[in-house]
Protein backbone atom coordinates (compact mmCIF):
# COMPACT_ATOMS: atom_id res chain seq x y z
CA UNK A 1 0.00 0.00 0.00
CA UNK A 2 1.34 3.59 -0.74
CA UNK A 3 2.13 5.38 2.37
CA UNK A 4 1.13 8.01 1.22
CA UNK A 5 -2.34 7.45 0.93
CA UNK A 6 -2.34 5.86 3.93
CA UNK A 7 -1.16 9.44 5.84
CA UNK A 8 -3.75 11.29 3.84
CA UNK A 9 -6.19 9.22 5.05
CA UNK A 10 -5.35 8.73 8.79
CA UNK A 11 -5.40 12.76 8.23
CA UNK A 12 -8.69 12.53 7.23
CA UNK A 13 -10.18 10.17 9.88
CA UNK A 14 -8.90 11.98 13.02
CA UNK A 15 -11.18 14.75 11.63
CA UNK A 16 -13.86 12.83 10.70
CA UNK A 17 -13.94 11.11 13.94
CA UNK A 18 -14.29 14.10 16.11
CA UNK A 19 -17.31 14.64 13.69
CA UNK A 20 -19.03 11.64 13.51
CA UNK A 21 -20.58 9.63 16.43
CA UNK A 22 -18.47 6.77 17.36
CA UNK A 23 -20.61 4.03 16.39
CA UNK A 24 -21.17 5.51 12.63
CA UNK A 25 -18.10 5.75 12.60
CA UNK A 26 -17.12 2.21 13.40
CA UNK A 27 -19.82 0.75 10.47
CA UNK A 28 -19.49 3.24 7.97
CA UNK A 29 -15.30 4.31 8.31
CA UNK A 30 -13.13 1.78 9.66
CA UNK A 31 -14.08 -1.01 7.51
CA UNK A 32 -12.65 1.65 4.70
CA UNK A 33 -8.92 1.35 3.13
CA UNK A 34 -6.66 3.59 1.60
CA UNK A 35 -5.39 2.50 -1.60
CA UNK A 36 -3.91 4.42 -3.74
CA UNK A 37 -3.03 8.31 -4.01
CA UNK A 38 -2.07 9.45 -7.56
CA UNK A 39 -1.51 13.26 -7.29
CA UNK A 40 -4.73 14.89 -6.12
CA UNK A 41 -6.74 11.46 -6.60
CA UNK A 42 -7.10 9.16 -3.12
CA UNK A 43 -8.50 5.67 -4.01
CA UNK A 44 -10.12 3.88 -0.95
CA UNK A 45 -11.60 0.58 -0.78
CA UNK A 46 -14.99 -0.08 0.42
CA UNK A 47 -16.57 -3.45 1.34
CA UNK A 48 -19.60 -2.99 -1.26
CA UNK A 49 -21.94 -1.06 -3.62
CA UNK A 50 -24.06 -0.36 -0.73
CA UNK A 51 -21.18 1.16 1.30
CA UNK A 52 -20.31 2.93 -1.71
CA UNK A 53 -23.79 4.60 -2.76
CA UNK A 54 -24.08 4.83 1.23
CA UNK A 55 -21.07 6.88 1.52
CA UNK A 56 -21.75 8.87 -1.15
CA UNK A 57 -25.24 9.91 -0.31
CA UNK A 58 -24.56 10.57 3.29
CA UNK A 59 -21.01 11.73 3.67
CA UNK A 60 -20.32 13.22 0.49
CA UNK A 61 -20.05 16.34 1.93
CA UNK A 62 -17.77 15.38 4.95
CA UNK A 63 -15.22 13.56 2.72
CA UNK A 64 -14.92 16.34 0.31
CA UNK A 65 -14.39 18.76 2.82
CA UNK A 66 -11.64 17.01 4.99
CA UNK A 67 -9.98 15.43 1.48
CA UNK A 68 -9.66 19.06 0.49
CA UNK A 69 -8.01 20.19 3.24
CA UNK A 70 -5.42 17.33 2.79
CA UNK A 71 -5.08 17.78 -0.82
CA UNK A 72 -5.84 21.08 -1.90
CA UNK A 73 -9.09 22.21 -3.77
CA UNK A 74 -8.70 19.91 -7.04
CA UNK A 75 -8.85 16.79 -4.30
CA UNK A 76 -10.69 13.77 -6.08
CA UNK A 77 -12.03 10.34 -3.84
CA UNK A 78 -12.67 7.16 -6.28
CA UNK A 79 -14.30 4.12 -4.63
CA UNK A 80 -12.58 0.54 -5.54
CA UNK A 81 -15.65 -1.07 -4.35
CA UNK A 82 -15.15 -4.90 -3.21
CA UNK A 83 -17.36 -7.27 -5.73
CA UNK A 84 -15.96 -10.88 -4.50
CA UNK A 85 -13.60 -11.06 -1.36
CA UNK A 86 -12.14 -14.01 -3.10
CA UNK A 87 -10.52 -17.31 -1.41
CA UNK A 88 -7.48 -18.72 -1.58
CA UNK A 89 -8.04 -19.85 -5.23
CA UNK A 90 -9.40 -16.69 -6.22
CA UNK A 91 -8.27 -13.02 -6.14
CA UNK A 92 -11.06 -10.97 -4.83
CA UNK A 93 -12.90 -9.07 -7.42
CA UNK A 94 -13.34 -4.85 -7.17
CA UNK A 95 -14.38 -2.35 -9.41
CA UNK A 96 -13.13 1.12 -9.55
CA UNK A 97 -15.67 4.50 -9.43
CA UNK A 98 -15.04 7.99 -9.15
CA UNK A 99 -17.31 9.60 -6.65
CA UNK A 100 -20.14 10.81 -8.69
CA UNK A 101 -21.12 13.05 -5.47
CA UNK A 102 -17.96 13.81 -4.67
CA UNK A 103 -17.37 15.10 -8.05
CA UNK A 104 -20.72 17.49 -8.52
CA UNK A 105 -20.04 18.75 -5.23
CA UNK A 106 -16.05 19.31 -5.83
CA UNK A 107 -17.22 22.10 -8.73
CA UNK A 108 -18.92 23.92 -5.71
CA UNK A 109 -16.76 26.70 -3.36
CA UNK A 110 -14.44 25.72 -1.78
CA UNK A 111 -16.17 27.49 1.38
CA UNK A 112 -18.95 25.20 1.41
CA UNK A 113 -20.33 24.91 4.90
CA UNK A 114 -19.83 21.85 6.62
CA UNK A 115 -23.31 20.53 6.45
CA UNK A 116 -23.14 16.63 7.42
CA UNK A 117 -26.04 14.45 6.52
CA UNK A 118 -27.67 12.88 9.39
CA UNK A 119 -25.48 9.39 9.41
CA UNK A 120 -27.90 6.35 9.59
CA UNK A 121 -27.62 3.50 11.69
CA UNK A 122 -28.84 0.41 10.13
CA UNK A 123 -30.90 -1.80 12.62
CA UNK A 124 -31.22 -4.43 10.03
CA UNK A 125 -27.38 -5.23 9.33
CA UNK A 126 -26.36 -8.72 9.62
CA UNK A 127 -23.97 -9.25 12.31
CA UNK A 128 -20.67 -10.79 10.98
CA UNK A 129 -20.85 -9.77 7.34
CA UNK A 130 -18.25 -7.14 6.33
CA UNK A 131 -20.43 -6.35 3.51
CA UNK A 132 -22.85 -3.69 5.11
CA UNK A 133 -26.27 -4.58 3.23
CA UNK A 134 -29.85 -4.16 4.71
CA UNK A 135 -31.29 -8.04 4.92
CA UNK A 136 -34.45 -7.18 3.67
CA UNK A 137 -36.06 -10.42 6.06
CA UNK A 138 -37.80 -12.25 3.80
CA UNK A 139 -38.81 -15.82 3.69
CA UNK A 140 -37.69 -17.64 -0.19
CA UNK A 141 -40.59 -19.78 0.09
CA UNK A 142 -43.39 -16.98 0.27
CA UNK A 143 -43.73 -16.52 -3.38
CA UNK A 144 -46.62 -15.60 -6.21
CA UNK A 145 -46.34 -19.02 -7.29
CA UNK A 146 -46.79 -20.19 -3.95
CA UNK A 147 -50.19 -17.93 -3.88
CA UNK A 148 -53.13 -19.50 -4.75
CA UNK A 149 -55.20 -17.43 -6.97
CA UNK A 150 -58.87 -17.57 -5.95
CA UNK A 151 -62.02 -15.31 -6.02
CA UNK A 152 -61.47 -14.64 -2.63
CA UNK A 153 -58.16 -13.25 -3.10
CA UNK A 154 -57.80 -12.24 -6.43
CA UNK A 155 -57.51 -8.35 -6.53
CA UNK A 156 -54.95 -8.38 -3.98
CA UNK A 157 -52.76 -10.72 -5.58
CA UNK A 158 -52.69 -9.31 -9.21
CA UNK A 159 -52.34 -5.53 -7.27
CA UNK A 160 -49.70 -7.19 -5.40
CA UNK A 161 -47.91 -8.57 -8.64
CA UNK A 162 -48.42 -4.91 -10.54
CA UNK A 163 -46.53 -3.07 -7.43
CA UNK A 164 -43.43 -5.64 -7.60
CA UNK A 165 -43.07 -5.01 -10.99
CA UNK A 166 -43.39 -1.62 -11.21
CA UNK A 167 -42.79 -0.59 -7.34
CA UNK A 168 -43.69 3.11 -6.91
CA UNK A 169 -44.80 3.88 -10.70
CA UNK A 170 -48.17 2.27 -10.02
CA UNK A 171 -51.51 3.61 -8.52
CA UNK A 172 -51.18 0.88 -5.71
CA UNK A 173 -49.28 3.21 -3.58
CA UNK A 174 -50.14 2.09 -0.61
CA UNK A 175 -51.27 -1.24 -1.37
CA UNK A 176 -52.90 -2.23 1.67
CA UNK A 177 -54.33 -5.88 2.19
CA UNK A 178 -56.19 -6.48 4.36
CA UNK A 179 -58.16 -9.73 5.87
CA UNK A 180 -58.57 -11.82 8.90
CA UNK A 181 -55.60 -14.56 10.46
CA UNK A 182 -54.55 -17.17 8.37
CA UNK A 183 -55.74 -16.06 4.86
CA UNK A 184 -52.00 -14.74 3.39
CA UNK A 185 -51.31 -11.46 3.71
CA UNK A 186 -48.08 -12.09 5.44
CA UNK A 187 -47.39 -14.86 2.20
CA UNK A 188 -49.09 -11.56 0.13
CA UNK A 189 -46.73 -9.27 1.30
CA UNK A 190 -43.76 -11.26 1.75
CA UNK A 191 -44.27 -12.23 -2.12
CA UNK A 192 -44.08 -8.96 -3.11
CA UNK A 193 -40.66 -8.46 -1.93
CA UNK A 194 -39.34 -11.43 -2.70
CA UNK A 195 -40.68 -10.41 -6.54
CA UNK A 196 -39.20 -7.20 -6.30
CA UNK A 197 -35.81 -8.55 -5.46
CA UNK A 198 -36.19 -11.16 -8.23
CA UNK A 199 -36.80 -8.03 -10.31
CA UNK A 200 -34.95 -5.27 -9.19
CA UNK A 201 -32.18 -7.03 -7.61
CA UNK A 202 -30.92 -3.60 -6.81
CA UNK A 203 -34.15 -1.83 -5.04
CA UNK A 204 -33.87 -2.02 -1.24
CA UNK A 205 -36.83 -3.93 -0.10
CA UNK A 206 -37.26 -4.11 3.73
CA UNK A 207 -40.41 -6.26 5.70
CA UNK A 208 -40.95 -5.62 9.09
CA UNK A 209 -44.16 -6.19 11.50
CA UNK A 210 -45.24 -3.24 12.87
CA UNK A 211 -44.55 -4.64 16.46
CA UNK A 212 -40.89 -4.55 15.59
CA UNK A 213 -40.73 -1.50 13.79
CA UNK A 214 -42.37 -0.12 17.17
CA UNK A 215 -39.87 -1.88 19.26
CA UNK A 216 -37.14 -0.26 17.40
CA UNK A 217 -38.81 2.75 17.96
CA UNK A 218 -38.59 2.39 21.26
CA UNK A 219 -35.17 1.62 21.30
CA UNK A 220 -33.93 4.65 19.48
CA UNK A 221 -35.75 6.94 21.15
CA UNK A 222 -33.94 5.91 24.33
CA UNK A 223 -30.44 6.61 22.98
CA UNK A 224 -32.03 10.32 21.48
CA UNK A 225 -31.59 8.11 18.00
CA UNK A 226 -34.90 8.43 16.40
CA UNK A 227 -33.61 10.86 13.24
CA UNK A 228 -31.49 7.55 12.83
CA UNK A 229 -34.52 5.23 12.94
CA UNK A 230 -36.03 8.10 10.28
CA UNK A 231 -33.75 8.35 8.09
CA UNK A 232 -32.67 4.57 7.82
CA UNK A 233 -36.27 4.16 6.70
CA UNK A 234 -36.28 6.47 4.43
CA UNK A 235 -33.73 4.87 2.24
CA UNK A 236 -35.98 1.70 1.67
CA UNK A 237 -37.71 1.30 -1.99
CA UNK A 238 -40.20 -1.00 -0.89
CA UNK A 239 -41.18 -0.98 2.53
CA UNK A 240 -43.32 -3.72 3.45
CA UNK A 241 -45.26 -3.58 6.88
CA UNK A 242 -47.07 -6.01 8.04
CA UNK A 243 -50.28 -6.21 10.66
CA UNK A 244 -50.05 -2.30 11.20
CA UNK A 245 -53.62 -2.80 13.78
CA UNK A 246 -50.59 -2.89 15.76
CA UNK A 247 -49.52 0.78 15.28
CA UNK A 248 -52.83 1.28 17.76
CA UNK A 249 -52.73 3.87 20.12
CA UNK A 250 -48.71 3.70 19.61
CA UNK A 251 -48.76 7.41 18.96
CA UNK A 252 -44.95 8.40 18.59
CA UNK A 253 -44.38 5.74 16.31
CA UNK A 254 -46.70 6.75 14.00
CA UNK A 255 -45.66 10.08 14.11
CA UNK A 256 -42.32 8.48 12.88
CA UNK A 257 -43.93 5.97 10.28
CA UNK A 258 -46.07 9.13 9.21
CA UNK A 259 -42.65 11.14 8.43
CA UNK A 260 -41.54 8.00 7.03
CA UNK A 261 -44.27 7.56 4.88
CA UNK A 262 -44.33 10.98 3.64
CA UNK A 263 -41.01 10.98 2.34
CA UNK A 264 -41.10 7.90 0.70
CA UNK A 265 -44.22 8.38 -0.71
CA UNK A 266 -43.36 11.96 -2.09
CA UNK A 267 -39.84 9.88 -3.70
CA UNK A 268 -41.85 7.46 -5.71
CA UNK A 269 -41.21 4.85 -2.96
CA UNK A 270 -43.28 2.03 -2.88
CA UNK A 271 -45.16 1.47 0.81
CA UNK A 272 -46.92 -2.03 1.26
CA UNK A 273 -49.33 -2.45 4.32
CA UNK A 274 -51.39 -5.34 5.90
CA UNK A 275 -53.76 -5.13 8.70
CA UNK A 276 -56.36 -7.29 9.90
CA UNK A 277 -59.46 -4.69 9.32
CA UNK A 278 -60.09 -2.18 6.84
CA UNK A 279 -58.54 0.73 6.81
CA UNK A 280 -61.70 2.24 7.94
CA UNK A 281 -62.49 0.01 10.51
CA UNK A 282 -58.64 0.31 12.14
CA UNK A 283 -59.15 1.96 15.79
CA UNK A 284 -56.49 4.45 17.22
CA UNK A 285 -54.76 4.94 13.64
CA UNK A 286 -54.57 8.63 13.32
CA UNK A 287 -56.49 9.89 10.75
CA UNK A 288 -53.78 11.67 8.70
CA UNK A 289 -51.81 8.09 8.46
CA UNK A 290 -55.66 6.67 7.52
CA UNK A 291 -56.27 9.42 4.73
CA UNK A 292 -53.52 8.51 3.28
CA UNK A 293 -53.93 5.31 2.98
CA UNK A 294 -56.76 5.89 1.20
CA UNK A 295 -54.61 7.42 -1.48
CA UNK A 296 -54.00 3.72 -2.90
CA UNK A 297 -55.48 0.23 -2.77
CA UNK A 298 -57.02 -1.66 -0.04
CA UNK A 299 -57.56 -5.21 -1.18
CA UNK A 300 -58.77 -7.76 1.04
CA UNK A 301 -58.34 -11.32 1.25
CA UNK A 302 -61.35 -13.55 2.09
CA UNK A 303 -61.79 -17.28 3.08
CA UNK A 304 -61.08 -19.58 0.32
CA UNK A 305 -64.00 -21.60 -1.31
CA UNK A 306 -63.85 -25.45 -1.26
CA UNK A 307 -62.07 -25.62 -4.91
CA UNK A 308 -59.25 -22.99 -4.05
CA UNK A 309 -58.69 -25.38 -0.53
CA UNK A 310 -58.17 -28.35 -2.73
CA UNK A 311 -56.25 -26.50 -5.23
CA UNK A 312 -53.94 -25.13 -2.49
CA UNK A 313 -53.51 -28.55 -0.59
CA UNK A 314 -52.56 -29.42 -3.25
CA UNK A 315 -49.45 -27.27 -4.54
CA UNK A 316 -48.80 -27.43 -0.85
CA UNK A 317 -48.49 -31.38 -1.21
CA UNK A 318 -46.62 -31.00 -4.56
CA UNK A 319 -43.44 -28.72 -3.17
CA UNK A 320 -43.16 -30.82 -0.21
CA UNK A 321 -43.17 -34.02 -2.82
CA UNK A 322 -46.05 -35.38 -0.90
CA UNK A 323 -48.99 -37.83 -2.74
CA UNK A 324 -52.26 -38.68 -1.14
CA UNK A 325 -55.17 -40.39 -2.09
CA UNK A 326 -57.38 -37.62 -4.03
CA UNK A 327 -60.86 -38.24 -1.51
CA UNK A 328 -58.55 -37.50 1.60
CA UNK A 329 -57.39 -34.14 -0.03
CA UNK A 330 -61.29 -33.35 -0.82
CA UNK A 331 -61.80 -34.56 2.71
CA UNK A 332 -59.91 -32.06 4.82
CA UNK A 333 -60.48 -29.46 2.07
CA UNK A 334 -64.65 -30.19 3.03
CA UNK A 335 -63.38 -29.64 6.74
CA UNK A 336 -61.21 -27.29 7.33
CA UNK A 337 -62.83 -23.75 6.35
CA UNK A 338 -61.70 -21.75 8.92
CA UNK A 339 -58.11 -20.75 7.44
CA UNK A 340 -55.09 -21.08 5.65
CA UNK A 341 -53.17 -21.42 8.10
CA UNK A 342 -55.58 -24.64 9.71
CA UNK A 343 -55.52 -26.16 6.34
CA UNK A 344 -52.20 -26.59 6.02
CA UNK A 345 -51.77 -27.33 9.99
CA UNK A 346 -54.43 -30.75 9.18
CA UNK A 347 -51.68 -31.23 6.41
CA UNK A 348 -49.05 -30.93 8.94
CA UNK A 349 -50.60 -33.22 11.58
CA UNK A 350 -51.68 -35.77 8.89
CA UNK A 351 -48.45 -36.56 7.55
CA UNK A 352 -46.40 -36.68 11.23
CA UNK A 353 -49.17 -38.97 12.16
CA UNK A 354 -48.50 -41.14 8.46
CA UNK A 355 -44.77 -41.22 9.39
CA UNK A 356 -44.94 -41.65 12.89
CA UNK A 357 -47.33 -44.72 12.51
CA UNK A 358 -45.66 -46.03 9.41
CA UNK A 359 -49.17 -45.90 7.92
CA UNK A 360 -50.03 -44.31 5.03
CA UNK A 361 -52.23 -41.36 4.80
CA UNK A 362 -56.02 -42.89 4.02
CA UNK A 363 -59.12 -41.29 4.88
CA UNK A 364 -59.40 -43.37 8.34
CA UNK A 365 -56.56 -42.05 9.30
CA UNK A 366 -57.27 -38.41 8.44
CA UNK A 367 -60.79 -38.79 10.08
CA UNK A 368 -58.87 -39.53 13.41
CA UNK A 369 -55.86 -36.55 13.32
CA UNK A 370 -58.53 -34.10 11.93
CA UNK A 371 -60.97 -35.00 14.78
CA UNK A 372 -58.50 -32.49 16.54
CA UNK A 373 -58.82 -29.94 14.19
CA UNK A 374 -62.26 -30.03 13.65
CA UNK A 375 -64.40 -28.07 16.25
CA UNK A 376 -66.14 -30.47 18.70
CA UNK A 377 -69.52 -29.58 18.74
CA UNK A 378 -71.21 -26.88 20.94
CA UNK A 379 -74.49 -27.59 19.98
CA UNK A 380 -75.60 -31.20 20.84
CA UNK A 381 -77.34 -32.68 16.92
CA UNK A 382 -79.63 -35.13 17.59
CA UNK A 383 -80.65 -37.87 15.33
CA UNK A 384 -84.08 -35.75 14.39
CA UNK A 385 -81.91 -32.96 13.13
CA UNK A 386 -79.56 -35.27 10.74
CA UNK A 387 -83.08 -37.38 9.74
CA UNK A 388 -84.58 -33.73 8.41
CA UNK A 389 -81.25 -32.87 6.90
CA UNK A 390 -81.03 -35.61 4.98
CA UNK A 391 -84.55 -35.73 3.71
CA UNK A 392 -84.23 -31.93 2.83
CA UNK A 393 -80.90 -32.67 1.28
CA UNK A 394 -81.96 -35.66 -1.36
CA UNK A 395 -85.45 -34.26 -0.97
CA UNK A 396 -87.29 -37.53 -0.21
CA UNK A 397 -89.99 -36.99 3.16
CA UNK A 398 -89.29 -37.89 6.35
CA UNK A 399 -91.89 -41.22 6.12
CA UNK A 400 -90.78 -42.74 3.11
CA UNK A 401 -87.12 -42.91 5.15
CA UNK A 402 -88.60 -45.02 8.00
CA UNK A 403 -90.58 -47.28 5.68
CA UNK A 404 -89.74 -50.50 4.52
CA UNK A 405 -88.91 -49.80 0.96
CA UNK A 406 -86.52 -51.06 -0.93
CA UNK A 407 -85.78 -48.17 -3.59
CA UNK A 408 -82.19 -47.83 -4.30
CA UNK A 409 -82.39 -43.42 -3.47
CA UNK A 410 -84.35 -44.14 -0.18
CA UNK A 411 -82.28 -47.19 0.93
CA UNK A 412 -79.04 -45.73 0.64
CA UNK A 413 -80.64 -41.95 2.27
CA UNK A 414 -81.46 -43.75 5.39
CA UNK A 415 -78.05 -45.99 5.35
CA UNK A 416 -76.45 -42.01 5.21
CA UNK A 417 -78.72 -40.89 7.98
CA UNK A 418 -77.71 -44.29 10.23
CA UNK A 419 -73.65 -43.62 9.41
CA UNK A 420 -74.30 -39.55 9.80
CA UNK A 421 -76.34 -39.88 13.26
CA UNK A 422 -73.52 -42.82 14.33
CA UNK A 423 -70.91 -40.04 13.52
CA UNK A 424 -71.81 -36.72 15.24
CA UNK A 425 -73.83 -38.02 17.98
CA UNK A 426 -73.23 -40.01 21.08
CA UNK A 427 -76.60 -42.42 21.30
CA UNK A 428 -75.69 -46.44 20.79
CA UNK A 429 -76.58 -48.52 17.82
CA UNK A 430 -80.19 -49.72 19.39
CA UNK A 431 -81.06 -45.92 19.62
CA UNK A 432 -79.70 -45.11 16.29
CA UNK A 433 -82.35 -48.29 14.61
CA UNK A 434 -85.37 -47.55 17.20
CA UNK A 435 -85.52 -43.93 15.07
CA UNK A 436 -85.74 -45.69 12.32
CA UNK A 437 -89.05 -47.25 12.56
CA UNK A 438 -87.43 -49.53 14.86
CA UNK A 439 -84.65 -51.43 13.34
CA UNK A 440 -82.39 -53.93 15.36
CA UNK A 441 -78.48 -52.59 16.12
CA UNK A 442 -77.15 -55.04 13.33
CA UNK A 443 -79.08 -53.16 10.66
CA UNK A 444 -77.34 -50.16 11.82
CA UNK A 445 -73.79 -51.88 11.53
CA UNK A 446 -74.24 -53.01 8.25
CA UNK A 447 -75.68 -49.92 7.24
CA UNK A 448 -72.66 -47.81 8.25
CA UNK A 449 -70.24 -50.37 6.44
CA UNK A 450 -72.19 -50.23 3.40
CA UNK A 451 -71.56 -46.38 3.44
CA UNK A 452 -67.92 -46.92 3.97
CA UNK A 453 -67.63 -49.12 1.04
CA UNK A 454 -69.65 -46.77 -1.21
CA UNK A 455 -67.18 -44.01 -0.40
CA UNK A 456 -64.53 -46.08 -1.27
CA UNK A 457 -65.99 -46.89 -4.93
CA UNK A 458 -68.69 -44.45 -5.67
CA UNK A 459 -67.45 -41.13 -6.29
CA UNK A 460 -70.69 -38.84 -6.73
CA UNK A 461 -71.66 -41.11 -3.36
CA UNK A 462 -68.83 -39.98 -1.27
CA UNK A 463 -69.16 -36.08 -2.73
CA UNK A 464 -72.62 -36.47 -1.11
CA UNK A 465 -71.85 -37.75 1.76
CA UNK A 466 -68.73 -35.53 2.44
CA UNK A 467 -71.24 -32.20 1.40
CA UNK A 468 -73.44 -33.77 4.27
CA UNK A 469 -71.09 -34.43 6.75
CA UNK A 470 -70.14 -30.74 5.90
CA UNK A 471 -73.35 -29.36 6.67
CA UNK A 472 -73.99 -31.77 9.75
CA UNK A 473 -70.96 -29.99 11.40
CA UNK A 474 -72.21 -26.25 10.48
CA UNK A 475 -75.59 -27.23 12.10
CA UNK A 476 -73.25 -28.43 15.12
CA UNK A 477 -71.11 -25.10 15.77
P1 LIG B 1 -52.06 -14.00 7.65
O1 LIG B 1 -50.82 -13.17 7.59
O2 LIG B 1 -53.17 -13.41 6.87
O3 LIG B 1 -52.48 -14.34 9.03
P2 LIG B 1 -50.40 -15.96 6.36
O4 LIG B 1 -49.90 -15.17 5.22
O5 LIG B 1 -49.46 -16.18 7.49
O6 LIG B 1 -51.76 -15.37 6.91
O7 LIG B 1 -50.90 -17.36 5.80
C1 LIG B 1 -51.04 -18.52 6.60
C2 LIG B 1 -50.51 -19.72 5.85
O8 LIG B 1 -51.36 -19.99 4.75
C3 LIG B 1 -49.13 -19.47 5.27
O9 LIG B 1 -48.36 -20.62 5.45
C4 LIG B 1 -49.38 -19.24 3.81
O10 LIG B 1 -48.32 -19.73 3.02
C5 LIG B 1 -50.64 -20.00 3.54
N1 LIG B 1 -51.45 -19.35 2.50
C6 LIG B 1 -52.27 -18.31 2.67
N2 LIG B 1 -52.89 -17.98 1.52
C7 LIG B 1 -52.46 -18.86 0.59
C8 LIG B 1 -52.74 -19.06 -0.80
N3 LIG B 1 -53.60 -18.28 -1.46
N4 LIG B 1 -52.10 -20.06 -1.43
C9 LIG B 1 -51.24 -20.85 -0.76
N5 LIG B 1 -50.94 -20.73 0.54
C10 LIG B 1 -51.54 -19.74 1.22
MG1 LIG C 1 -49.65 -12.41 9.13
Amino acid sequence: MNKNAEQVWTSCLSIIKDIVEWQHFRTWFEPIKPILLKENVLIIQVPSQFFFEYLEEHYVNLLSKTLKRELGKDAQLEYRIMVDGGNNYNKPVTIDVPGQGYKSFSNNEMDFPLVINNPVKNPFVIPGLKKMHIDPQLNALYTFDAFIEGDCNRVARRAGKTVAEKPGANSFNPLVIYGGVGLGKTHLGQAIGNEVKRLHPNKVVLYVSSEKFINQFIDHSRNNAINDFIHFYQLIDVLIIDDIQFFNKAEKSQDAFFAIFNHLHQSGKQLVLTSDKSPKDLEGVQERLLSRFRWGLSADVQLPDYETRIEILERKMKNDGLEMPKEVVKYIAYNISSNIRELEGALISLLAQSSLNRREIDLELAKKVLRNFIKTSSKEITIDTIQKMVCDYFDVSYDKLLQKTRKREIVQARQITMYLAKSFTKNSLKTIGEHFGGRDHTTVIHSCQTVKDLMDTDGVFRDNVMELQQKVQLAAM
